[in-house]
């Protein structure tokens, strides 16, 4: 038998190997964050969730190398799924009153979209799987030849690189 988990939170074992991993994978799993492509009943493809590892509720909780990598993550997943999915704006979303542990959403909204803002992030969403699946492996290989353009955490100084 496992030990009890110091935590009853449902996102604090994401990772767990007996947990089923979302759609298509895992898209990103680094020591501070997992991403992984929603529930496809629920959620557009491309919709991803960013969860931290640690627990914590709030952005004020981030220690100084989580709240970094977090911006890092943002830019490069921005970039990324606007690629994958031809998406004209990444909206990000993260309310956390459900589930009190962090976590953030990123929604492609295509510039075809009847809608905007709010409106656009209230609207039913869903897909099919095999959209879902298509779009996490696109968003994937478009991070493995993004994420590289970025220096380490400690050398960044306000500015952001664009992509070399
Ligand atoms: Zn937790």
């Amino acid at each position: 038998m496992a030990e009890p988990r110091h935590c009853p939170c449902p996102y604090c074992d994401l990772d767990d190997p007996t947990r089923p991993e979302p759609v298509g994978g895992w898209i990103l799993r680094d020591e501070h964050w997992l991403v992984g492509q929603g529930d496809p009943d629920t959620t557009m493809a491309g919709g991803v969730r960013i969860t931290s590892r640690r627990h914590y509720v709030d952005f004020a909780d981030m220690d100084i190398e989580e709240a970094t990598s977090f911006g890092l993550l943002v830019t490069v997943l921005d970039r990324a799924l606007r690629a994958a999915t031809g998406a004209e704006r990444v909206h990000v979303l993260s309310t956390r009153d459900r589930l009190q542990h962090f976590h953030a959403r990123l929604y492609p909204r295509p510039a075809t979209h009847p809608l905007r803002g709010t409106e656009f992030l209230n609207a039913p969403q869903h897909s099919l799987t095999e959209d879902a699946e298509r779009t996490v492996h696109a968003v994937r290989d478009r991070l493995q030849v993004s994420t590289p353009a970025f220096p380490e955490p400690d050398a960044v100084s306000g500015d952001l690189p664009g992509r070399r």
